[in-house]
């Protein structure tokens, strides 16, 4: 099956599953409903653009919308590559909310499903979440630490249901606590707690690893995570950007496990989507970085292959969501067939961050 036809599917039967799980709350119900039917004519439109012009849009965006963040979680990636500080004074300039809303309207006219929002801490920019929410076409799975859902920005979820809390924890709230600081799990489930009691639509996102696997895939922290309302579920391969922590990414052997664990849980669970990121590259022919089935635009617009391929030779806020499919980087990238390139357990483009780089100058 072609990769494209793959993902379409899968995001039919995440949606198909996200609609079973609300048909109890008539106004989410009434969402999921609507946004399956808008997706049905994105998935065509990403075909037509296939067959006329040969370029292949992918289903999903990241967007690191945010260069600042409120926790100092240790081994932070986004701080270790210069994408979040303290102040923003600290941070390369950035896209304002107008330039992301011409980009996220671009992506929506293309057929893009998702934008992932990450960051820093995508709460922070509010005034980038508003225009996003405008954009009634896509939906926008927010990567949250969780800490700053409150009063003052629930309105703004309750009223924009295509803007979706993922809220990140390390597992148990020791190991998120002893990751992300004191008291942040408490805080974080407090979020979960006031999601719940609106009855809107989050999910959680978990760092898995060698080490935690066993227990974040647990019947036990399972239905904890479904006791506190999480519909979705995204566990998120460990890289080892810490020398020395090798150990605790994936090798060939826990991705084939943690796709069997995967199923399992889809079987189980009827009321919880289960995704994994970056899942069985090998299975679906290799990484789905480069626009394959996503691409990542940094908070300056500069489009990368993946977050954790953070190279470019193009700015999305200059050429376009269109024009960064077929930057210079991304072609090479795809003519080299590096997105199957060898690799032991999770992330490719990673582990051959050296060559990436190269072909980026
Ligand atoms: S919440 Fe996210 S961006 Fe902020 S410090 Fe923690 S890992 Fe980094």
């Amino acid at each position: 099956m072609q990769l494209n036809e793959y993902m379409s599917g899968s995001i039919r039967n995440i949606m198909a599953k996200a609609y079973r799980n609300v048909l109890t709350n008539p106004r989410e119900a009434k969402f999921a409903y609507k946004m399956q039917r808008l997706f049905e004519k994105s998935e065509k439109r990403r075909r037509q653009i296939r067959e006329t012009d040969g370029i292949d849009v992918p289903p999903f965006l990241i967007s690191s919308i945010a260069t600042t963040c409120n926790l100092h979680c240790k081994g932070c990636y986004a701080r270790s590559i210069g994408i979040a500080n303290d102040s923003a004074s600290d941070s390369k300039p950035t896209l304002s909310p107008e330039q992301w809303r011409t980009i996220f309207d671009e992506a929506a006219s293309l057929g893009v499903n998702f934008s992932l929002l990450a960051g820093g801490e995508p709460m922070m920019r509010r005034d980038i979440l508003e225009q996003a929410a405008e954009v009634k076409e896509m939906i926008f799975p927010i990567f949250t630490n969780g800490t700053l859902i409150g009063p003052n920005n629930i309105s703004l979820l309750r009223e924009h249901l295509n803007l979706v809390p993922v809220i990140s924890i390390e597992g148990t709230a020791s190991n998120t606590d002893d990751r992300r600081g004191q008291g942040v799990f408490k805080r974080a489930l407090m979020s979960m707690e006031m999601l719940k009691s609106e009855q809107l639509f989050f999910g959680t996102s978990i760092t898995v690893t060698t080490e935690n696997l066993q227990h974040v895939t647990s019947r036990q922290f399972v239905e904890q995570l479904q006791s506190y309302g999480c519909k979705i579920v995204f566990y998120v391969e460990y890289v080892p950007i810490e020398p020395g922590t090798e150990h605790l990414a994936f090798g060939d052997e826990h991705v084939k496990q943690m796709e069997t664990i995967m199923e399992e849980l889809r079987t189980q669970y009827d009321d919880i989507i289960f995704l994994s990121f970056p899942g069985d590259e090998k299975e679906l022919g290799g990484c789905l970085a480069s626009g394959r089935g996503f691409f990542h635009i940094g908070p300056d617009g500069s489009a990368e292959p993946c977050p954790f391929s953070p190279f470019s030779d193009s700015n999305v806020a200059q050429i376009g969501v269109r024009g960064a499919l077929q930057s210079p980087l991304f072609r090479k990238i795809r003519a080299a067939h590096a997105l199957g390139w060898e690799h032991t357990g999770g992330c490719t483009l990673y582990e051959h961050r050296e060559e990436i780089e190269q072909m980026a100058i």
